[in-house]
């Protein structure tokens, strides 16, 4: 069913609080808002109403297993949607709340199992960006949100790409600029014994080891072609995909650029559209094919914010296939890795 979408500006210094109200109402009303985060843009609907969580699965084409996390801005609303708030959530919480950090507690009966894909557990984000709390604060306090894409499409990183695949699906877009991390919230799951990342993110391991006494990576991750499961439903799809082949070229830097070269001649040869994703220190070394450099090689915070947007830069200048360096930097090196791997399901090109 085809809706107009209403597409509003708000600046994140100078927030316009009618206009939050009314983005407020229609999320208390059962309607769809996205909205910018710290991360991605979100696509919001209340999490305790089971309609509207149906409705942001339906608007995104999401597979209805894979839960949505809810957002809120305090700990007392966190305290009335779980059954327990385990120590380590309070001590996480004082560290890295508001910020880009997921949750996962055991759920009571405050969001219904609609939001959480049939799960008794429930994933919980508190985010800092300001547009993004004021919308919580406007609605119930409790604002399920996926990234704001159509499932399997790059997570939208300014509020145009949210227009490209939810226009007329949702009732509104608050466009508040281009997100700052760009890659989505790191997910650790405190139901286990022993606290467990389900997905990496900016806040890394080591940053989540200096708060726990013991934190884990679910193995379902690490290894790409074992039988594991990954425990978050949604790490098993595919996943920030453009629509051209991606593959990745990785090792030593001189081989990786003479070997996208080389595939870069091959395929042009058969007049095919070549996109590569190169750096600062290597884009005037690409002979042909479509150049877009993702920031310096060291530069992890440039990498994560831009990765999704030339994904999808990608997907409106219609190449065949995409060659991308690899990033192995330190800290936030595990999630880019993680998303990029991912989006080019697992086709990874070693030269030596
Ligand atoms: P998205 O908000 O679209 O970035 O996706 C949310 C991610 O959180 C997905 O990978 C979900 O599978 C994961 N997730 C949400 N709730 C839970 C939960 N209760 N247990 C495990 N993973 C979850
Ligand atoms: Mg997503």
């Amino acid at each position: 069913m085809e809706m107009k979408t209403k597409i509003i500006k708000i600046n994140p210094q100078a927030i316009d609080f009618e206009a939050i109200a009314q983005a407020g109402e229609i999320l208390k009303k059962g309607g769809l808002v996205a909205f910018p985060t710290e991360t991605v843009y979100g696509l919001g609907g209340d999490a305790t109403n089971p309609d509207a969580s149906h409705k942001i699965y339906s608007a995104k084409g999401r597979p209805s297993d894979n839960p949505l996390i809810v957002h809120i801005t305090n700990m007392e609303a966190l305290e009335k949607m779980v059954a327990e708030v385990p120590p380590s959530a309070y001590a996480l919480a004082e560290r890295f709340w508001p910020g880009p950090l997921t949750m996962i507690f055991r759920k009571n009966e405050k969001i219904p199992y609609e939001t959480t894909g049939g799960m008794d557990t429930v994933a919980v984000r508190m985010p800092s960006d300001p547009i993004a709390r004021a919308l919580i604060d406007a609605s119930t306090g409790y604002v399920a949100a996926p990234s704001a894409n159509t499932s399997g499409r790059p997570s939208p990183t300014e509020a145009e790409h949210v227009a490209q695949d939810l226009c007329g699906k949702i009732d509104m877009i608050i466009d508040g600029g281009s997100v700052p991390i760009g890659l989505e919230s790191t997910i650790v799951d405190l139901t286990e014994d022993v606290p467990m990342i389900l997905r990496p993110g900016y806040i890394t391991l080591e940053m989540l080891g200096e708060v726990l006494d013991q934190v884990k990576v679910d193995p379902g991750l690490i290894a790409a072609d074992s039988d594991r499961k990954p425990k978050a439903p949604g790490m098993k799809y595919r996943h920030y995909a453009p629509k051209a082949d991606l593959k990745v070229v990785e090792g030593e830097t001189d081989a990786v650029v003479q070997e996208i070269n080389r595939l870069c001649t091959e395929l042009s040869a058969q007049n095919k559209r070549v996109g590569i994703i190169a750096t600062e220190e290597t884009k005037d070394r690409y002979e042909q094919g479509i150049v877009i450099s993702i920031g310096a090689r060291d530069d992890e915070e440039a990498i994560a914010r831009h990765l999704y947007g030339i994904l999808r830069r990608f997907d409106e200048l219609g190449v065949d296939a995409i060659f991308s360096e690899s990033f192995a930097t330190a800290g936030m090196g595990q999630a880019i890795m993680n998303r990029l791997l991912k989006a080019a399901g697992h086709q990874v090109l070693e030269v030596s």
